[in-house]
């Protein structure tokens, strides 16, 4: 079965808008979210158009700030420091990746945790980790969204989830464990990746290989998750060969509009949670 992420994202967006508007009637503030764009990372100019264009259609409202690639330490800092001290800035969103001389561990922790709506900064990975309320990164949360949309219960299945990243892998594994599934995590120095995935009842794949898991490596009625986002002349395709792996799985995403919705839908729900938490 297709999961429709696009689907559910959409119900999930109005029911947002929804919400937003009714606060708006009862005299709240519009929620807003300030995204700070250094450069001009092709890719990066997409994400934000797209989270632009999302959030005006629920009804909050955004602010870019363009700063130029050479802008050095101190004036990235400040205009932190000044999004974090302007009590009109609900949310701050700060679009990786930064040129190769700005720390992005650094300026992503320079983000009040109040305002940090993309759930990246050390207190918000702290609570996920330490089981305390939190702002989640929103592709994790997304993939959660989307496995309760489907009702699939992940408590007691073996999970694989291949890719050990900051904002997808680790954050998932760990919310697979919260919701008592058996997590095995595999990365690029795994030996033989074959090993764990046919014997995974779910596979979350977050990796950045177009077509990494084939139709040999699952077993018949495995749940597939693909959040792998590639460009192939010119399409999209995502980190599993779809055609042949959906011949043989229960639950399937494609892409696009499999995961890649649900996480700008979170990233929404995330900015409209930091607007209320104040
Ligand atoms: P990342 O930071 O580059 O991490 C990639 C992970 O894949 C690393 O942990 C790496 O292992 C692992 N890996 C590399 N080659 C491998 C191999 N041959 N076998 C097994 N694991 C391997 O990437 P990311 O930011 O997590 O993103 C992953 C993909 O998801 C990308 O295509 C990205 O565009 C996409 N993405 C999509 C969304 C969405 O909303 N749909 C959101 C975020 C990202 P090591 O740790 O050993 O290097």
């Amino acid at each position: 079965m297709l999961i429709e992420g696009l689907r559910i994202a959409n119900e999930r967006n109005e029911v947002l808008k929804t919400k937003i508007l009714n606060d708006i009637n009862n005299g709240d503030k519009r929620p807003n979210a300030t995204i700070i764009l250094v450069g001009n990372n092709p890719a990066s100019e997409v994400y934000v158009n797209s989270k632009i264009k999302a959030s005006s259609k629920v009804g909050i409202e955004s602010n870019l700030i363009r700063l130029d690639s050479n802008i050095t330490d101190i004036e990235l800092e400040n205009t932190i420091n000044a999004l974090n001290r302007d009590n009109n800035v609900d949310g701050i969103l700060l679009q990786l990746p930064l040129p190769k001389h700005l720390n992005e561990k650094k300026f992503i922790n320079l983000i009040d945790v109040k305002k940090d709506i993309d759930g990246f900064t050390l207190i918000n990975q702290g609570n996920l980790f330490q089981g305390e309320p939190c702002v989640n990164a929103a592709t994790p949360q997304g993939i959660i969204n989307l496995l309760e949309a489907y009702n699939i219960d992940v408590k007691g299945l073996n999970a694989v989830v291949i890719g050990r990243s900051q904002i997808v892998g680790l954050p998932i594994a760990k919310m697979l464990l919260d919701r008592h599934a058996t997590v095995t995590v595999c990365h690029s120095r795994t030996k033989d990746l074959s090993l764990f995935t046919k014997s995974a009842d779910l596979i979350i794949v977050a990796v950045g290989i177009p077509k990494l898991l084939k139709e040999d490596m699952v077993k018949e009625g495995v749940i597939v998750i693909d959040v792998g986002i590639n460009r192939v002349d010119g399409k999209l395709i995502g980190d599993v060969d779809f055609e042949t792996v959906s011949l043989k799985a229960k639950f399937i995403t494609p892409v696009p509009k499999g995961v890649g919705p649900m996480t700008i839908n979170a990233l929404l729900e995330n900015t409209y949670k930091v607007s209320k938490n104040k």
